[in-house]
């Protein structure tokens, strides 16, 4: 397992599969949401239209279209509403959800948005150090060898997880 901290647009990358912190409808939205359907091209939001949704703290796989990736899949995160209302532990979930998809697939290389970090607004920190954990955790318990990337959008969100990797 090899983790790496990478500053950039996820959209661009050539990996197996890059992870969508989408919505409820799954049916697009902003931010990285918006991004990953503007570069997978219509296709991408047609299939998502038969999904059905997903839960909050679950995750659902599709093709990657135009995207360099070949998969995507799509987690929603929680709204942080003040931490009281299960948050941090939903945010747990959609790690180990997204990391079963990728065993199940079979795949070597993931990349991971900061789930929730943007319009969600769940703090940074403590949202990079659940990444961390759950992610390393759930590789470890079952395993599995796989590249993953944390990208970071902002220099913020690089350098919290930078010093949590380095802890
Ligand atoms: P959420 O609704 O889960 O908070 P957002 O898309 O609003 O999702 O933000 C999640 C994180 O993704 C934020 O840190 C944001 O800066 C980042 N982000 C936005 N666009 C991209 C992109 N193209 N590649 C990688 N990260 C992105």
């Amino acid at each position: 397992m090899k983790i790496s901290v990478i500053e950039g647009d996820i959209t661009t990358l050539n990996v197996d599969a890059i992870v969508n912190a989408a919505n409820v409808s799954l049916c697009g939205g902003g931010g990285v949401d918006g991004a990953i359907h503007r570069a997978a091209g219509p296709e991408l939001l047609e299939h998502c239209r038969t999904l059905g949704g997903c839960e909050t703290g679950l995750a659902k796989i599709t093709k990657g279209y135009q995207l360099p990736a070949r998969y995507i899949i799509h987690t929603v995160g929680p709204v942080w509403y003040g931490g009281m209302k299960n948050e941090p532990e939903l945010l747990a979930s959609c790690y180990r959800e997204s990391i079963r998809l990728a065993i199940e697939y079979k795949l070597t290389s993931l990349a991971f948005p900061a789930i929730s970090c943007g319009s969600y607004r769940f703090p940074t920190e403590q949202a990079c150090k659940i990444a961390i954990r759950e992610v390393k955790d759930a590789l470890e318990r079952e395993s599995y060898n796989i590249d993953v990337y944390f990208v970071a959008f902002d220099k913020k969100v690089f350098r919290q997880l930078n010093q949590i990797l380095k802890q």
